[in-house]
C-alpha cells in the first residue's frame, strides 16, 4: 500500500481550448479511501487516468509511495483500476483473466499463481465461476471477477472509475458494501470516483469534490455536510438539495436580519451567531441555504417562523417531501407522520445553526 501526493496536476486538451483537471492536488493516507465526486464532465476520470499512468499530465506530479511517477509508464505502476464496464476480456476464463495480471507482474509459480487467484476468487464468492466466460456472467458477477482481477495483483493502489454505475439499484447497495468490507480487511489505498454524492458519502473515509476540473471541497463526509465552503458543494452534497433562496441583508439592533425576496420573509440572526461566524459580509447580494431536513413544522409563535402554503406532498416512505410556496422551490423533509394536504397554510421554522449563507458572487459560504 502506499501513500499518494498529486501536485498541481493539470490536464489539457485539444491543445488547451478544454481543461479537464485544473491545478489539483491532493493528498491520500496509505490505506484511506478517497471518494472523488462531481458532475459529468467534471474531471473525474481524467484524473484517475493521469493516476494509472494512462493520460500524460499536462502540469504537475503524482508521487506513489514517495516515489515520483509522472514520467512513469501505466505498466510499470503499481496500480489496479477498476471499471464501470467491468473491461474483462471476453475470450478468457474468469480464471484466466484473474491470473492475466499476475502473470505480468510477479515472478509467482505456476502453482502459487493459481492458489493466489482461487484464494481471491473464494474471497469474492466467485470460486465457482472460474471455468466460466464473461458472457455467462450477470452484470453483479462480472464487476466482482473485476475487483477479483484488481486484488489479486495487491496493487499500492485502486483505482475505481463508477464501477457500479450498471448495476441495479439493489445490487448497487450490495456491492457498495461489499466494496467497503473489501477496503476494511485489506486497508487499501484507494480513489473511488462516482457522480452519485449518496455513494461518495457513505463510502468514503473523505470525500473530494470537483466541479469544472476543479477542487471545490475535500474533507470527512459529515464536515463537508454541515459545512460546505460554497453553494456548489451545498447544493451537490445532499438529498433532496438543500434548498436556497436570495436574500437581503441588514442590520436590525445587534442582530442580522436576512430578508426573502418581496419581503416574503425576515429571519433574525442572532448576534452572538454573527459573531462567531461572519468573517466579511460586504457583498449586497446573498443566497440562504437551509436543507430540507432541517426545516421543521412549527407553531405560529416559533423564533423565525415563516408562514407558507403547501403545494405538494410527495410521500417517501418513512418521510414526506413538502414542497413548499416560498421562493421557487422549497423543500421541507418531515416526517410522514405529520398530516398535511396540499393548499393548507403551514408555518415553518429552522435553526440558526442550520443557516447557510453564500455571497451570490463568488459563491462562498460566509457563516
Ligand atoms: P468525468 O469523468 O468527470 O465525467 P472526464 O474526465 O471524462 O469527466 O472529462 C473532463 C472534460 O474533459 C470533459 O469536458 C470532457 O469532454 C473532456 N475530455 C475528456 N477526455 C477527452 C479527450 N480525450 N479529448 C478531448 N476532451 C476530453
Ligand atoms: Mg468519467
Amino acid at each position: 500500500m502506499a501513500r499518494v501526493t498529486v501536485d498541481a496536476l493539470r490536464k489539457e486538451y485539444d491543445t488547451g481550448s478544454v481543461v479537464a483537471v485544473n491545478d489539483l492536488s491532493l493528498e491520500i493516507e496509505d490505506g484511506e479511501f478517497v471518494t472523488v465526486v462531481g458532475p459529468s464532465g467534471c474531471g473525474k476520470t481524467t484524473t484517475l487516468r493521469m493516476l494509472a499512468g494512462l493520460e500524460e499530465p499536462t502540469g504537475g506530479r503524482i508521487e506513489i509511495g514517495g516515489e515520483d511517477v509522472t514520467d512513469v509508464h501505466a505498466k510499470n505502476r503499481d496500480v489496479a483500476m477498476v471499471f464501470q464496464n467491468y473491461a474483462l476480456y471476453p475470450h478468457k476464463t474468469v480464471f484466466e483473466n484473474m491470473a492475466f495480471g499476475l502473470r505480468m507482474s510477479t515472478e509467482l509459480t505456476e502453482a502459487e499463481r493459481e492458489a493466489q487467484v482461487v484464494e481471491t476468487a473464494e474471497m469474492m464468492d466467485i470460486a465457482d465461476l472460474l471455468e466460466d466466460k464473461p458472457d455467462e456472467l450477470s452484470g453483479g458477477q462480472k464487476q466482482r471477477v473485476a475487483l477479483g482481477r484488481a486484488i489479486v495483483r495487491e496493487p499500492d493502489l485502486f483505482l475505481f472509475d463508477e464501477p457500479l454505475s450498471n448495476l441495479d439499484a439493489k445490487l448497487r447497495t450490495t456491492m457498495r458494501a461489499e466494496i467497503q468490507r473489501l477496503q476494511n480487511e485489506l486497508e487499501i489505498t484507494a480513489v473511488y470516483v462516482t457522480h452519485d454524492q449518496h455513494e461518495a458519502m457513505t463510502m468514503g473515509d473523505r470525500i473530494v469534490i470537483l466541479d469544472g476540473g476543479e477542487l471545490q471541497q475535500q474533507g470527512k463526509p459529515t464536515d463537508v455536510y454541515e459545512r460546505p465552503v460554497n453553494g456548489f458543494v451545498g447544493g451537490f452534497i445532499g438529498s433532496p438539495s438543500m434548498n436556497f433562496v436570495d436574500v437581503a441583508v441588514e442590520p436590525n439592533g445587534d442582530r442580522l436580519q436576512l430578508i426573502g425576496p418581496d419581503g416574503e420573509f425576515a429571519y433574525d440572526l442572532s448576534a452572538a451567531y454573527v459573531d462567531r461566524h461572519a468573517d466579511d459580509l460586504e457583498s449586497s447580494r446573498y443566497t440562504l441555504g437551509v436543507r430540507p431536513e432541517n426545516v421543521t413544522v412549527a407553531d405560529d409563535g416559533a423564533a423565525n417562523a415563516i408562514a407558507t402554503t403547501i403545494d405538494v406532498v410527495e410521500p417517501v416512505g418513512s418521510d414526506n417531501f413538502l414542497h413548499l410556496g416560498l421562493s421557487d422551490e422549497f423543500i421541507a423533509r418531515v416526517d410522514s407522520d405529520v398530516r398535511l394536504e396540499p393548499g393548507d397554510r403551514v408555518t415553518i421554522a429552522f435553526d440558526e445553526s442550520d443557516v447557510h449563507l453564500f455571497d451570490a458572487e463568488t459563491g462562498r459560504n460566509v457563516l
